[in-house]
């Protein structure tokens, strides 16, 4: 895959620090390639993330970059995660997982994250 506008990745974005461990996080989960923790803004009753512990800036750039191992780890990770939340298909009602992609997409904070929405009925896909 390859990108024409390959993002600089920020080292000083707030999930960077927490990686570093130099700002807390709730955590709810810590494997070899993701870090898991409450939404600080919860949009929804149950509202975590799930971030690779690789330095990526957003999805196009870890799919382009980021190794296979990464890429399983990553997505198994979310699934791990609405499990130990009780929201998993095995575990719960289910949940929606969201991603924001740069400008249009919404992002704010510039390293990859999955957002993880659930506890309750989380209704509309966009609004
Ligand atoms: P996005 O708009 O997809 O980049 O989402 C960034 C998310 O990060 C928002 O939902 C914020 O509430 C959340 N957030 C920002 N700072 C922190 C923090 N220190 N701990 C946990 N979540 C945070």
């Amino acid at each position: 895959m390859t990108s024409l506008k390959p993002p600089s990745y920020d080292e000083n974005n707030i999930f960077a620090k927490i990686l570093r461990g130099e700002i807390p996080c709730d955590k709810i989960y810590e494997d070899e390639f993701v870090l898991s923790f409450h939404d600080i803004n919860p949009q929804k009753k149950i509202h975590a993330l799930v971030i690779p512990k690789g330095k990526y800036t957003n999805l196009d750039h870890f799919n382009s970059n980021a190794s296979d191992k990464e890429i399983v780890g990553l997505l198994k990770g979310i699934s791990i995660v609405a499990e130990k939340l009780g929201i998993s298909v095995g575990t719960g009602n289910g949940y929606r997982t969201l991603s924001n992609i740069a400008d249009h997409g919404g992002q704010e904070v510039p390293h990859l994250h999955f957002h993880l929405f659930g506890g309750e009925k989380i209704g509309k896909m966009v609004s």
